[in-house]
């Protein structure tokens, strides 16, 4: 069986995963009950994985049932909460779905595909939705004197046989020189012309910054939005990599081999399954770089989006 670490081994039991949700913030300790202003009292009940508020007064009592897990992660939740926190701790490791089927310690129930797919989901769209606000907090990268290289790419474009054919997504990938804060985006309806481009390209570029891409025409009007423009041209036999003044995007470039490694996992039949995926790898590469436990973080991620 797999060696989990300590963290996990915590979560065998329902109460223990409910005092950890608690400690964390994850759910709400206490609740007042709106007619008496006092505080209700959590009973567990097979009705809700968290349990439900109830009232101690009278006919109260009765009437008021306030269920924990409303607003929170939890709500919805159709499997024991060990089977939870274990699928947290496997979408935080990368694993596969083979994996954390093989994995378990859970026994019972079994997880299905469905299931396990469904939790994925729901962690990663908490995880999106932490980074987009993580880079609007953060700011624009690049300024005036700095170099951001820019690069798009297709993603997923696949020959299968009897010709089928899938078209794939166009990403547009900024990464500022000396720094490790990639920024992605998916382009909108697969286009990647000029009016495409640039709004993306303001979103996370400061003005006066030096864009250097290759000779793809839409980035001819760079230098009329307040940036800087340089270009690198591929198709010189001379210097297909570096131009003369220095300027080059392999920075950019290299990134993309790796975020087609990573793609290879996943499947993503549409640009907002796409555009999910881009912001988990950002989210992943960031939490590696930064040498974060990836569980403690996807917690921060759930707190940030859900708040009880
Ligand atoms: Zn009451």
């Amino acid at each position: 069986m797999w060696n989990f670490p300590k963290i996990i081994q915590n979560f065998d039991t329902t109460e223990k995963c409910i005092s950890f949700a608690e400690e964390e913030g994850l759910i709400l300790k206490s609740k007042l009950c709106r007619t008496h202003r006092i505080p209700m009292l959590v009973s567990l009940s097979d009705r809700s994985t968290v349990g439900i508020f109830r009232c101690r007064k009278g006919a109260c009592r009765k009437r008021t049932a306030v269920s924990r897990s409303s607003g929170t992660w939890f709500e919805n939740a159709k499997i024991p909460l060990p089977q939870i926190f274990y699928i947290m701790f496997a979408f935080a490791s990368h694993w596969s779905h083979s994996q954390v089927r093989k994995n378990s310690f859970i026994k019972e129930p079994i997880l299905s595909s469905a299931t396990i797919c469904d939790w994925y989901n729901y962690c990663r769209e908490a995880v999106v939705l932490y980074q987009v606000d993580h880079q609007v907090a953060v700011g624009k990268i690049g300024g005036p004197g700095k170099i951001v290289q820019i690069d798009e790419s297709k993603f997923g474009k696949r020959k299968y046989n009897k010709g089928r054919r899938v078209e794939g997504h166009w990403g547009l990938g900024m990464v500022e020189d000396g720094s490790d804060d990639l920024r992605l985006e998916v382009c909108p309806d697969n286009v990647r012309s000029a009016e495409v481009l640039i709004p993306l390209i303001q979103r996370h570029v400061l003005q006066g910054s030096i864009i250097c891409t290759d000779c793809w025409k839409a980035y001819d009007c760079l230098s009329s939005h307040g940036y800087e423009h340089r270009r690198v041209n591929h198709s010189d036999p001379e210097n297909p990599f570096v131009a003369e003044d220095g300027t080059h995007t392999q920075r950019i470039e290299s990134q993309w081999r790796v975020i087609k490694r990573f793609f290879l996992k996943d499947n993503y039949n549409n640009s907002e399954d796409f555009s999910n995926l881009i912001y988990e790898y950002v989210w992943r590469k960031n939490v590696a770089n930064q040498h974060h436990d990836p569980f403690v973080k996807l917690l921060d991620a759930i707190k940030h989006t859900f708040k009880p």
